[in-house]
């Protein structure tokens, strides 16, 4: 049985993952079989994280926070998650292999999923021209036209990435202003490849076997008109990756897990959340970093508070321990 189980392997679950490997609580992380790293794995440049003046890109960003965590000893298991029981002083963790997992205490930080537009042919041509990943996907739409839905950073970021290969990419919002950051507005304002559609609606996405356009309709108007275009990139936010914990962790109205105050403990004794699941406003790499360190000490509070008994049953394998470092 370990002291500490982190699910997720985003900005958080690794900044949870340094700060309890620091604090001598050998913890167990668990990334996703395929979207390990978290949504950092399909971003380009990262501009903002502090210390690195000059950016990083995404996927660098996430092996560096790996390679810290694992520095201080944190072993890594790159399966799924498929169940959790977070009653009782032991929680159990259950991994897609079958294998169970106990700890006396567990960080919930799995992210966020991408949102859908929640229409008809959406799943049917996703991989046929649908896509949520530009960085992933962009490089298939070189010479052609493309659309992206959403007004916020994500989408703004995705376009003009796209603009690399696309010659042109429609931005369909439907407001007639956007909620992106000033800096990026700028930046798709002054890039003649990409053609705003203000006020729109997705209203059907229409091809056999690829896309080859999509139905867009004036949200003041009801005019609806075909913009032709090869490729779909969804940009309209994310939900809360909480199924997992449905009927065990208190949720919000918001469907984020509903944790004390400013710290990180949910309802459960011993189950601490952080990053996207508890953050339905700034959702950024560096405030799922911060909640991860806040997790991680919430959590050495707690275990500090259990008997000897069953922290003693929490043996590290001697063969496999690590020296801390102090700063
Ligand atoms: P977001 O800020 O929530 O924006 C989502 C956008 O999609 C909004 O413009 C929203 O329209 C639109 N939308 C939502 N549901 C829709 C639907 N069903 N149909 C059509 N449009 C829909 O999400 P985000 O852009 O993914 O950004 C999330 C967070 O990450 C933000 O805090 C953002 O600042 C951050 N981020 C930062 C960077 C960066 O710093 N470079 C890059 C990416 C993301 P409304 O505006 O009308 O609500």
């Amino acid at each position: 049985m370990r002291q500490i189980i982190i699910i997720g392997s985003g900005p958080a679950g690794y900044t949870a993952a340094v700060y309890a490997g620091r604090a001598n609580m050998r913890p167990l992380l668990i990334a996703s079989s395929v979207e390990a790293g978290g949504e950092l794995m399909n971003t380009t440049e990262v501009e903002n994280f502090p210390g690195f003046p000059d950016g990083i890109m995404g996927p660098d960003l996430m092996s560096k926070m790996q390679a810290q965590a694992e520095k201080f000893g944190t072993d890594i298991i790159y399966e799924d998650v498929t169940g959790v029981d977070l009653s009782g002083p032991v929680k159990k963790v259950t991994l897609g292999s079958g294998a169970v997992h106990e700890a006396l205490s567990v960080i919930f930080a799995a992210g966020s999923a991408y949102r859908k537009l929640g229409l008809a042919d959406e799943d049917r041509l996703s991989g046929r021209g649908v896509s949520w990943c530009a960085t992933c996907d962009g490089f298939f739409f070189r010479d052609r036209t493309i659309a992206v839905i959403g007004g916020g950073d994500s989408a703004l970021e995705e376009a003009l990435f796209l603009t690399r290969f696309a010659d042109k990419v429609y931005l369909v919002h439907r407001r007639g202003s956007l909620r992106a950051s000033k800096i990026m507005q700028d930046r798709a304002f002054a890039n003649d490849k990409i053609e705003f559609v203000w006020n729109s609606d997705v209203v059907s996405i229409n091809g056999e076997d690829q896309v080859e356009s999509i139905t867009v309709r004036d949200t003041e108007t009801g005019v609806q008109q075909n913009l032709d275009v090869r490729g779909l990139f969804i940009a309209v936010g994310n939900d809360p990756r909480v199924h997992l914990v449905h009927g065990q962790l208190e949720l919000t109205p918001g469907g984020t897990i509903a944790v004390e105050g400013r710290s990180s403990r949910t309802a459960v004794p011993g189950v601490f959340a952080a990053g996207d699941v508890t953050d339905p406003t700034y959702r950024q790499a560096i405030t799922a970093a911060a909640s991860g360190a806040v997790a991680a000490l919430d959590a050495e509070h707690y275990l500090a508070t259990l008997s000897p008994d069953l922290l003693g049953s929490t043996a590290v394998d001697p063969a496999s321990s690590f020296e801390t470092t102090t700063v």
